[in-house]
């Protein structure tokens, strides 16, 4: 019987021009944007020139995380305490983390069976809202121009949470420039590789003023080169509290080369994400998750539902994947491991019972997929998913089953 032996936390190592960038930031000793040799333009400024190049936005702000990012945002926006703010009720534990870090109120929206919100549970919850955290969570993109006409029609403004979908397109326009800001990690599993890392872009002069005076930019702000005029932070610049989040230029120097892979990047996540969904295509008892046309995704990590299984058969697919190399998590569980927590995990935002997410949730399967895996590996890890959820839906235990826990 085939072992995996794939490690699924392991990412490439940093490319070559990225330590080399690194080293020299080393060597000045000028870790910090605003410490700067005369004439010297910070790797920090230019990561978020380049950055805004990238992807089209007239702004750019590089910070500490994502979920500074989003934060951030949410304060730019001009969030107030005790306030509800929609967001989706399958997302990442920092999403209603940056939304309560305010003093403002998750309102969990419900997610459908393609992984993304559910535009019609958003339209029941809207009222009354301004402000959308919109999660394309694991890299799902809904029909964002439905969501944005939505949206607009009762003048919520959407903040995209882009953690998984740097890169990825809904209908040719990049996540991140739809809704007034968007936001990306740069965390050690997302799409770019500095450990912590943040980057919010946006168009709107306003906005990106208050977010550059709230990252702690002191009176520096004209060192940026992503950045709106000066007009734009006369008004804010001392009503604006200084909520430090920079980032340092060590980071950026590690970034910028990895930006310039990112497209090669993308093709090479989604060749994996192909060998997986052709191998486990028709499973019986595993539905893959339908990707629109329209949806031009990244994958980093992959999904598959086990819809209305017994958590007692889930449990043993988990089980026996694991026995065989393959690491699993679980939406469904009790208890979150790992990421998986839910939007009734987070008893510090009230929510009501969702039956139609909790389905989903109950048989929602998740695999990371970095890019240390060749395509053989994704056609191994298929072929040994393939037959334990078989084995598993089919009845047929008799293969040895080992007590290794999936988490
Ligand atoms: C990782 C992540 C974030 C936040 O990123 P950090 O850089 O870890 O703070 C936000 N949203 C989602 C969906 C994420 O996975």
């Amino acid at each position: 019987m085939e072992r995996f032996t794939g490690s699924f936390t392991q990412q490439e190592p940093i490319p070559a021009e990225g330590i080399e960038a690194a080293l020299r930031v080393l060597h000045s000793g000028r870790l910090h944007r605003y410490n700067t040799a005369p004439g010297e333009v910070a790797e920090a400024a230019l990561l978020e020139e380049d950055f805004a190049a990238q992807t089209g936005a007239r702004y750019c702000l590089a910070v500490a995380s994502g979920g500074y990012a989003l934060a951030c945002a949410l304060r730019a926006a001009g969030v107030q305490p005790g306030e509800r703010v929609l967001t989706n009720a399958f997302t990442l534990a920092p999403v209603p983390g940056a939304i309560a870090s305010v003093g403002a109120v998750p309102v969990f929206v419900g997610v459908t069976e393609g992984l993304v919100i559910d535009l019609d549970d958003l339209a029941a919850k809207a009222s009354g809202a301004r402000l959308l955290m919109l999660s394309h969570m694991r890299g799902h993109i809904c029909d964002m121009a439905a969501l944005m006409r939505l949206c607009d029609a009762r003048g919520i403004t959407v903040i995209e949470d882009c953690a998984h979908t740097m890169g990825a397109t809904w209908a040719g326009r990049l996540t991140g420039r739809w809704g007034a800001m968007g936001c990306f990690s740069t965390q050690t599993y997302k799409h770019a590789n500095s450990g912590e890392g943040g980057l919010l872009i946006s168009d709107e002069p306003e906005l990106m003023a208050r977010a550059i005076l709230l990252s702690g930019s002191y009176m520096l702000y004209d060192r940026h080169r992503a950045a709106p005029p000066p007009e734009a932070f006369a008004p804010h610049r001392l009503t604006t509290p200084n909520v430090s989040g920079r980032m340092d230029n060590l980071r950026a120097a590690i970034l910028r080369p990895q930006l310039r892979d990112l497209a090669a990047q993308c093709t090479r996540w989604n060749e994996r994400y192909r060998v997986l969904e052709q191998g486990l295509t028709q499973t019986p008892g595993l539905t893959l998750i339908e990707r629109p046309d329209q949806e031009g995704f990244v994958a980093s990590s992959f999904q598959f539902l086990l819809l209305d299984w017994q958590a007692e058969a889930i449990q043993a697919v988990l089980a026996r994947s694991a026995a065989r190399g393959v690491e699993l998590k679980w939406f469904g569980a009790p208890e979150p491991v790992a990421f998986t927590s839910r939007y009734d995990s987070w008893t510090y935002a009230p929510s009501a019972p969702m039956p139609r997410t909790d389905r989903v949730l109950a048989g929602l399967i998740d695999m990371r997929l970095p890019l240390t895996f060749s395509l053989e590996d994704c056609a191994q890890i298929a072929r040994i998913l393939r037959a334990e959820v078989s084995a598993v839906f089919q009845g047929d235990l008799s293969a040895p089953i080992t007590t290794a826990r999936a988490d």
